[in-house]
């Protein structure tokens, strides 16, 4: 650094490499933020155009948010007498299905607006263009407050994330998308909201009657426009529906380019001259997990026990490949069993890793896990996997390969794995990874090496597959002792930057409980009403 700034010096000043690269970074920089501006000038302009009765009610200040299903903007409206009321308006894409749309919404009239789920105060429509309106709810970003939490906010913050997946499995929402971006968190105020239903499904007894509807094409059909974007990275536009020839073959580019990472799967012609699909033959064998520097490779079949009733393979025929790491041509003559998997791959839990077709309000248990995984040990995202089998190898890394094995034994699934990998202690797992050296209860060092910037448990073989995740890239967040972390909500945070409190005296109660959300047996995972009432919140009340 030093040695640069004195070649700077001598040169003359006109011709200085180094600053013309300062000056022309700094330039690049303010003509992508204007670039940007200008971008979200125009999206608002669109959006004006595209529901022209939210320009009577609302003055649309910024894009907050952006996803593949939706955009979302913060607005400001004088809805009652009194200072103006600030809005989020979620855009929903115009493709998506009706169904699906008409089931979000009645998600957040029906179990929002209590118990920290969010609700919903308007809604319009203007032919396939919908917008919710919602109360806005100023939040954090997760990764740039981590490590400056201490423990009783952990507490807290893990506490009232059970307290809104209480209130929406009560009504038979499976939310299948809980991660820290779908959790709104208000640290100064205190405030937090569950969003974003639009992957939800229902329970067999869900109280939502339209989510009865949404678990078969609606599902498939976001699933696959979900891939087609994520894969192409095109963006459909904000207004103005997309030409169907286009839209149509993007979902068919989808399907035959699946961001397996090594998976292949097969397409067949079949005698009528439809594409068939045949099935798909996996490897993983060269998949790496950096936590562990060990390539284990996976493969998940349904249990011969539980054929019958898991799926529709057929039960007459004996196969050539179980216990093996080949896929046999009896396996490969087999259908393709269709599961829900929507969701983000890091927070997936291991039965819709392996497709079990009977998921339940467990998978978001699963996930909350991770989210306390995450703030326990300072790491996010935690696992980092473009593929499920990938994901699922990861799990194993922590909570071991038997016990992986053993577990999707109960749901009918069987998984064959390379290499034999123990269970983590979790205590000692989140110490570690959080700097903490648990025979002297203190901070031993801030960064770790090769590890920092990176998620915890990461798969590093293939950068291609890597780009294609949702999730923001992983990156070490560790234990601040800076000011001045950046924050969303404009509040002062400096009483918590240097906050350890806690930390070093973790009860057991807490490991107790992630062991007990990272169950990997969804019949015995703790429900979030067990939660609520687990010893970690002792001295909490509803
Ligand atoms: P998507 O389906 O595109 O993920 P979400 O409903 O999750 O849409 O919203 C995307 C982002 O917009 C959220 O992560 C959050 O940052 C912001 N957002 C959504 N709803 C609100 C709200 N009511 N108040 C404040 N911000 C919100
Ligand atoms: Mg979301």
């Amino acid at each position: 650094m030093e040695a640069s700034l004195g070649i700077q010096m001598d040169e003359p000043m006109a011709f200085s490499p180094q600053r013309d690269r300062s000056q022309a970074e700094g330039s690049l920089k303010k003509n992508e933020q204007n670039f940007k501006l200008a971008g979200v000038k125009k999206d608002i302009e669109k959006l004006y155009e595209a529901v022209p009765q939210l320009g009577n009610v609302f003055k649309i200040k910024d894009k907050i948010g952006e996803g593949t299903f939706s955009s979302v903007y913060l607005a400001t409206a004088q809805l009652q007498v009194g200072p103006e009321e600030k809005i989020a308006l979620k855009h929903l894409i115009p493709t998506s299905h009706p169904v699906r749309i008409a089931a979000e919404l009645q998600c957040l009239t029906v179990a929002g607006g209590q118990d920290n789920v969010m609700g919903v105060k308007y809604c319009f429509r203007k032919n396939d263009h919908v917008v919710i309106a919602m109360p806005y709810l100023e939040h954090e970003s997760f990764l740039d407050i981590l490590n400056s939490l201490s423990f009783q906010e952990v507490r807290e913050y893990m506490f009232n994330l059970f307290k809104a997946l209480k209130r929406i499995h009560q009504f038979g929402i499976v939310h299948r998308d809980v991660k820290p971006s779908n959790f709104l968190y208000n640290r100064r105020l205190k405030k937090y909201a569950l969003v974003d239903f639009g992957l939800a499904q229902g329970t067999h007894d869900t109280k939502i009657e339209l989510l009865k509807f949404v678990q078969s094409e609606a599902q498939q059909e976001r699933c696959s426009q979900n891939k087609s974007h994520i894969i192409t990275g095109n963006k459909i536009p904000l207004s103005g529906p997309v030409p169907k020839e286009l839209d149509q073959q993007s979902i068919t580019k989808a399907s035959v380019k699946r961001p397996y990472t090594n998976a292949q799967i097969q397409i067949k012609q079949g005698k009528d001259g439809k594409l068939m699909k045949q099935s798909k033959t996996v490897d993983v064998l060269s998949r790496k997990l950096a936590t562990k520097k060990k390539a284990i490779s996976a493969k998940v079949m349904n249990s011969g026990v539980m054929r019958k009733t898991a799926s529709s393979c057929p039960t007459s025929l004996t196969c050539d490949c179980y216990a093996t790491d080949k896929v046999c041509s009896i396996c490969l003559s087999r259908r393709q069993q269709v599961a829900p998997r929507a969701g983000t791959p890091g927070f997936r839990a291991p039965e819709v890793l392996t497709k079990c077709p009977n998921q339940t309000t467990a998978i978001d248990m699963w996930s909350a896990g991770v989210i306390f995984l995450s703030l326990l040990s300072g790491r996010y995202p935690f696992y980092k996997a473009s593929d499920d089998l990938t994901a699922l190898a990861q799990i194993m890394t922590i909570r071991g390969s038997r016990e992986t094995i053993q577990a999707a034994k109960t749901f009918g699934k069987s998984i064959l794995c390379s290499k034999e990998v123990p269970a983590q202690d979790l205590r000692k797992l989140c110490e570690r990874l959080r700097g903490m050296d648990s025979n002297t209860p203190k901070l031993t060092s801030d960064i770790q090496g090769p590890a920092s910037h990176q998620p915890t448990v990461s798969e590093k073989t293939d950068h291609k597959a890597s780009r294609l995740i949702q999730t923001p890239p992983g990156q070490y967040s560790g234990n601040s002792f800076k000011k001045g972390d950046s924050n969303s909500c404009g509040c002062c945070f400096d009483e918590y930057t240097t906050n350890l409190e806690g930390w070093n005296e973790v009860p057991d109660e807490a490991y107790d409980l992630l062991d007990k959300l990272l169950d990997l047996n969804p019949a015995s995972r703790i429900t979030a009403e067990e939660a609520l009432l687990h010893p970690f919140f002792k001295d909490m009340s509803l």
